[in-house]
C-alpha cells in the first residue's frame, strides 16, 4: 500500500555552521493542522532525482511537537542528492515526506538519562530536551537527571550550543558536556571522544572512584538508566561497547544510526 506522503513548507532557515555548511530548517505541514509525532521521531523525504528515481532519505526530527511544525538539522554531503536539495531550499518552497516513523524515543517510565551525540546527530536530542524542559509549559523530566554529551571534531560544529546551555543554566537536573575530537590549543573545554566522558559519568553516578583504565562494573544490570545514542555507526559502536563493558544491558542502550 502507497504510504500517505505530505508536502512541508519551510517556514525559517538558519545556517549553523558555515565550515559544515549545516542548516537548521523549520518546515509546516501543509496537510495538517497538527503533526504528531514522539520525540526522537524521523520523517522520510521523498524526491524524483534527475533520472527520475524517486529518491528516499530519512531525517530525524530536531524539534518536539508543536501544532503542525517540525525542524530538521542537516548537513550537505559532498555529491549527495537529498543533503543538498534540503540545504538548497528556500523559504516558501516545498519537500514531500512520509512519517513519523522510528523507535529511537524515550523509554517510559522515564528513567535517568544520557544522551550522546556527534554531528547532526544532535536533531532528535534537541526534540528530547525541548520535550522533557519546554520553555513554556510543564517540566516533564520528573527531576531525572539528563546528561547530554555532544562531540564534533571543532567548535563550529557545535550546533544549537546556546540553546543547550540556557537550559542547562535554568534546570538543575539537565547536564550539558560538548567535547571536541580535534580542539586547537586555546580551547577551554573538554577534549577527546564522547564515550571517555560517558564512562566518566556512568562511573562518578555509580559513586565508583575512578583511577585508571574504566573496567569496572559500574551498573550492573539496573534499568533505571538509559543512553540514547545518535550518530555514525563508529560513535555509536563505541559507545555501545564502552556501556556494555561497564555492565550495562544491551536493553539500556537505544540507539539510532545514520549510515
Ligand atoms: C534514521 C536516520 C536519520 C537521519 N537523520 C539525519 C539528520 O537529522 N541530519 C542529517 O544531516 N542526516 C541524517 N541522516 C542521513 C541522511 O539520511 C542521508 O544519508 C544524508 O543526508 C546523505 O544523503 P544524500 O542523499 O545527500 O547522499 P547520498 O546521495 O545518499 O550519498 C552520497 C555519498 O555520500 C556518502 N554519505 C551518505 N551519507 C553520509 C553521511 N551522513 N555522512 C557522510 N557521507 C555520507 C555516501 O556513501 C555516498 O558516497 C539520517 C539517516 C538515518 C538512517
Amino acid at each position: 500500500m502507497a504510504r500517505q506522503l505530505y508536502t512541508a513548507r519551510l517556514n525559517q532557515k538558519l545556517l549553523l555552521s558555515d565550515p559544515a555548511q549545516c542548516y537548521h530548517l523549520e518546515f509546516q505541514v501543509e496537510e495538517l493542522e497538527r503533526f504528531d509525532f514522539t520525540p526522537g521521531q524521523f520523517v522520510s523525504c521523498v524526491a524524483e532525482d534527475k533520472n527520475g528515481k524517486m529518491q528516499t532519505r530519512a531525517y530525524s526530527i530536531a524539534s518536539a511537537p508543536r501544532a503542525n511544525a517540525f525542524d530538521l538539522c542537516v548537513n550537505r554531503v559532498e555529491g549527495g542528492f537529498f543533503s543538498n536539495l534540503l540545504c538548497d531550499l528556500e523559504p516558501g518552497q516545498t519537500v514531500q515526506f512520509h512519517g513519523p516513523h522510528g523507535l529511537f524515543t524515550l523509554r517510559q517510565p522515564l528513567t535517568d538519562s544520557i544522551l550522546i551525540a556527534t554531528g547532526t546527530g544532535i536533531a532528535p536530542m534537541r526534540g528530547f530536551v525541548q520535550w522533557l524542559f519546554p520553555e513554556d509549559g510543564e517540566d516533564r523530566s520528573q527531576g531525572r537527571p539528563v546528561w547530554l554529551v555532544y562531540g564534533t571534531r571543532y567548535p563550529t560544529e557545535l550546533y544549537y550550543q546556546k540553546y543547550f546551555e540556557k537550559i542547562a543554566a535554568e534546570r538543575s537536573n539537565f547536564h550539558y558536556f560538548c567535547t571536541l575530537s580535534r580542539p586547537k590549543d586555546d580551547w577551554q573545554g573538554l577534549r577527546g571522544y564522547v564515550q571517555e566522558h560517558v564512562a566518566r559519568i556512568v562511573m562518578d553516578r555509580a559513586g565508583t572512584v575512578h583511577s585508571g583504565p574504566v573496567v569496572s562494573t559500574a551498573e550492573p544490570a539496573g534499568f533505571d538508566i538509559h543512553a540514547y545514542i545518535c550518530g555514525l555507526n563508529e560513535m555509536v559502536s563505541a559507545n555501545r561497547d564502552k556501556l556494555t563493558g561497564l555492565g550495562w544491558h544491551k536493553k539500556q542502550i537505544i540507539f539510532e544510526r545514520y549510515d
